[in-house]
C-alpha cells in the first residue's frame, strides 16, 4: 500500500519550494521530494512584484536582510557593428519607484524558502528523488528512488529544465539549445556599481555585472561557449586581464571572489503547464537564456497562479486536482507565451548579424531614450506586470 497525500511536489530548487510551501499553505496535505544538490551559487535579479510576492506569501521577511536594490539598469553597446546602439540608463525613479527590483543570492533564498517551509505543519520534505511516475483511476502513483511508492491527486513537477515529471506524463515541450553558454561569478570592483546593473553588449552576448553590495558584483557573462572554455582555462590571473578588458576598466581594478561556474544555455517552451492533475512549475515549464532576468521571476509568477488556481477549486468534487491543473493552465498561457517571446526576441536580436536586426534593435533602444512612455511600457513588460 503506498502513503497517500493530497499534492506531492517534485523538486528542491526556488521554484520547488516556493511551490510546496504554497501548496500547504492552501490546505493540503502535502509531500515535497527535494533531494540535495550541490549549492546554487548564480544570483536572482527579482522584480517589484516578485519580491512582493515573496512576502506576501511568507517567503522571505525583509529583502534588505539578503539582497541588494537594484536602481538603474546601464546598456552599452560594445559591439564593432555597423550599426550601434546609444548608452542607454534606465532609472527606477522614472517609472516612479525607488527601485526595479533586487538582487539575491540564490544560496540565501533558498535557505529563506525552507525556513518557512520548515513551519508548516501538513508538509512534510523528503530528501529523495522521483524515479517513475504512473496514472491510476483517480490519482498519481510515484515511485521513488528508494523504492517506496507514495499517491496523490495533484502533482507539482518543479524538477527543472530535465523534468521527469513533465517528460513522464506525455505534455509536449519544444526545446531548442544554444552554442553560448553563461559563466558566472563574483567580483570585487575597484569602483562600485552603487545601485546600477551594467551590461556591456557584445556580438556573442551580454556581459553584465550585477550589484551585490558595497563594491562587489555577481558577474553573468553570456558568449560562445567555448570562448568561455578558453577563458576558464586561463585561470584567475587570465581571467582577471579578460574581466578588465571586457568592462572596459569603468570600474577600476577587479579581483575574482569566487571560482567561476558555466551554464549551458538553452531555451523550452511547453504547449502548456498543466493538465490531468498535473501542473508544471520554474524550468520544468519554462527555460531560457538569463537575459532580462525573467526565469525565476516567470517561475514565481507559476506559484502565485497555482495558489490562485487552488484558492478557486471546489475540493469536495471527486476531479478536483484534474480541475485544478487545467485551471492554473489557463492562467498560465498568456505570461508564459508573452515572456517567452520576449526573451527569445531580445537574445536573437542581441546576437543577430543581420543589419536590419541591429537597426531595429539600436532603433529600439533610441526610442526606449527618448519616449518616457514607451520606456514605461517597457518597464511594465521587464517587471512582468499583467
Ligand atoms: C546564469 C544564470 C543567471 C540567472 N539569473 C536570473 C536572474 O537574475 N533572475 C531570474 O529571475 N532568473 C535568473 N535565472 C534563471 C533562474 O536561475 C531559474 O529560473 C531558476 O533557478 C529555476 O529554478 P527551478 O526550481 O525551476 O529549477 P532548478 O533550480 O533546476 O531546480 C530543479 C530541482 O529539481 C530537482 N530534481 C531534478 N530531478 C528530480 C527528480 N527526479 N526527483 C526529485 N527532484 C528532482 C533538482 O535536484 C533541483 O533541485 C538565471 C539562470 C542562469 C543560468
Amino acid at each position: 500500500m503506498s502513503a497517500r497525500y493530497d499534492a506531492i511536489v517534485v523538486g528542491g530548487g526556488l521554484a520547488g519550494v516556493a511551490a510546496a510551501v504554497a501548496v500547504a499553505k492552501a490546505g493540503l496535505n502535502t509531500l515535497h521530494l527535494a533531494p540535495k544538490g550541490p549549492p546554487d551559487r548564480r544570483t536572482s535579479a527579482l522584480m517589484g512584484p516578485s519580491v512582493d510576492y515573496l512576502r506576501s506569501a511568507g517567503l522571505i521577511d525583509r529583502p534588505a536582510d539578503i539582497g541588494h536594490p537594484l536602481t538603474q539598469i546601464r546598456i552599452i553597446d560594445a559591439t564593432d557593428r555597423l550599426i550601434r546602439a546609444p548608452e542607454t540608463l534606465f532609472d527606477s525613479s522614472d517609472a516612479g519607484l525607488p527601485a526595479f527590483g533586487w538582487n539575491f543570492p540564490n544560496i540565501k533564498l533558498l535557505e529563506a524558502f525552507e525556513t518557512a517551509r520548515s513551519r508548516l505543519a501538513n508538509l512534510e520534505t523528503r530528501e529523495v528523488a522521483l524515479s517513475g511516475i504512473e496514472r491510476t483511476t483517480d490519482s498519481w502513483q510515484l515511485t521513488l528512488a528508494d523504492g517506496e511508492l507514495v499517491e496523490a491527486p495533484l502533482v507539482v513537477g518543479s524538477d527543472g529544465k530535465k523534468s521527469l515529471v513533465r517528460v513522464a506524463t506525455d505534455f509536449r515541450a519544444r526545446e531548442h539549445g544554444f552554442t553560448q553558454a553563461a559563466l558566472v561569478c563574483d567580483l570585487e570592483l575597484a569602483r562600485p556599481l552603487g545601485g546600477a546593473s551594467v551590461e556591456f553588449h557584445y556580438e556573442q552576448g551580454p556581459f553584465t555585472l550585477v550589484p551585490a553590495g558595497g563594491s562587489r558584483a555577481n558577474l553573468v557573462w553570456i558568449d560562445d561557449r567555448e570562448v568561455l572554455k578558453a577563458a576558464q582555462a586561463a585561470g584567475p590571473e587570465g581571467l582577471r586581464t579578460t574581466f578588465l578588458a571586457k568592462s572596459q576598466r569603468l570600474f577600476g581594478d577587479i579581483q575574482l571572489l569566487t571560482p567561476a561556474h558555466m551554464f549551458l544555455l538553452s531555451t523550452l517552451t511547453v504547449q502548456r503547464a498543466g493538465m490531468n492533475g498535473i501542473v508544471l512549475a520554474g524550468e520544468a515549464a519554462h527555460a531560457f537564456p538569463p537575459i532580462g532576468a525573467q526565469g525565476l521571476n516567470l517561475g514565481l509568477r507559476d506559484v502565485a497562479d497555482l495558489a490562485a488556481a487552488l484558492a478557486a477549486a471546489d475540493r469536495s468534487q471527486p476531479s478536483w486536482a484534474i480541475a485544478v491543473s487545467e485551471d492554473y493552465s489557463r492562467r498560465r498561457a498568456d505570461d508564459l507565451e508573452r515572456t517567452g517571446g520576449m526573451v527569445d526576441t531580445l537574445f536573437r536580436s542581441l546576437l543577430s548579424d543581420y543589419l536590419p536586426a541591429q537597426a531595429l534593435r539600436a532603433g529600439g533602444l533610441w526610442a526606449l531614450r527618448l519616449l518616457p512612455p514607451l520606456r514605461k511600457q517597457a518597464f511594465g513588460l521587464g517587471m512582468g506586470e499583467r
